[in-house]
């Protein structure tokens, strides 16, 4: 298959590019290079684009004919969308419509969207399946469940057919140690962590004590980044594969783990100290967010290899 990889120069897309490509498939990287690297897609081609740019997506369309398009490329910060909403509905709501229009009129209508357990928003229980209520209480999630309502209508009308996969808290690396999380600046728990464990940073800070939780500090289900990566590839096979009906699956290993617990975890991983703060609460945040994907291993064989706390910590070590 030829595969548009969008967001490939990403952390999340790079590991996609790796796998697609020793899976057999033609990928073509799509990238702005806002936050991605231009040095992690390590095969296949590279065409500079900005999804917002209605013409060079036209023109890239008709240069490779794609089979698919997997879009990772998304501004995915909690935080930075309360502050900065604009440019969350403007680069992930408008930038993906602009995409989907692409697709549509260059008759390419297999499409692989990243979206969040942030669509969630608070959870009503636990743990999360694809049924429960969607009520984001960030901009970061409502730009996502923005799009995931356009696919609805975009099939009805276009036939377009999608898979929608919701990622939980996305961690580890490749095994090769050549594609890593590269944010800047880096705002994620485990990389911010291991910075301190290497002394780049003085502290990591715990945001926020007082959440219903068992330890008051939030609760998040961790997933391989390749473990991600395989799952996607599984759904672009499931929607090639003639008469598909578009889907939506929620991927974690449906275990959480506090910020406590996590620091707590590399500690013992690593057998060093370092300095915790405890912190106020970050903005937007939920208290707990923990994923049943019991319907993405039933459907698709969703069969995570790095299933671990541990192990996906040892990854980044
Ligand atoms: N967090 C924290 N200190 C940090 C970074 C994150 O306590 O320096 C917390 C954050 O508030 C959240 C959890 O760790 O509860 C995971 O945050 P991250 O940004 O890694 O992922 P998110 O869940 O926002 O996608």
């Amino acid at each position: 298959m030829t595969l548009f990889i969008v967001g490939g120069a990403g952390y999340i897309g790079s590991h996609m590019v790796k796998l697609a490509h020793l899976a057999g498939h033609e990928v073509i990287t799509l990238d702005n290079l806002s936050t991605g690297h231009r040095d992690a897609v390590l095969y296949g081609a590279f065409e500079y684009c900005d999804i917002q740019d209605a013409n060079r997506l036209n023109e890239l369309f008709k240069k490779y004919t794609p089979d698919a398009v997997m879009h990772f490329s998304a501004y995915s910060l909690v935080g930075e969308s309360m502050s900065d909403p604009y440019k969350y509905y403007n680069n992930n709501t408008v930038g993906t419509l602009n995409l989907l229009k692409a697709m549509i009129d260059n008759d390419c209508k297999n499409f692989i969207f990243s979206s969040t357990a942030a669509v969630f928003g608070n959870p009503e229980y636990i743990p999360i399946d694809e049924k429960h209520p969607k009520a984001p209480i960030n901009p970061y999630g409502k730009s996502k469940l923005m799009i995931e309502q356009m696919l609805e209508d975009f099939d009805t009308a276009y036939g377009l057919k999608y898979v929608v996969f919701r990622y939980f808290n996305a961690a580890g690396h490749d095994e090769s140690g050549k594609l890593t999380e590269r944010h800047d600046p880096e705002t994620h728990l485990l990389p911010l962590i291991m910075q301190t464990v290497r002394g780049e940073r003085e502290a990591i800070s715990i945001y926020g004590n007082d959440y219903d939780t068992k330890d008051g500090t939030c609760v998040r289900d961790y997933i391989h980044v390749n473990d991600l990566s395989r799952v996607h590839l599984q759904g672009v096979e499931y929607l090639m594969g003639g008469d598909a009906d578009s889907k939506v699956y929620n991927l974690g290993n449906g275990e959480g783990f506090s910020v406590k617990e996590i620091i707590e975890k590399v500690k013992e991983i690593t057998g060093k100290e370092f300095k915790v703060i405890e912190d106020d609460r970050r903005a937007g945040d939920p208290a707990t967010l923990i994923a049943s994907s019991q319907r993405a291993k039933k459907e698709l064989g969703f069969a995570p290899e790095v299933d671990k706390i541990d192990d996906i910590i040892k990854t980044l070590t």
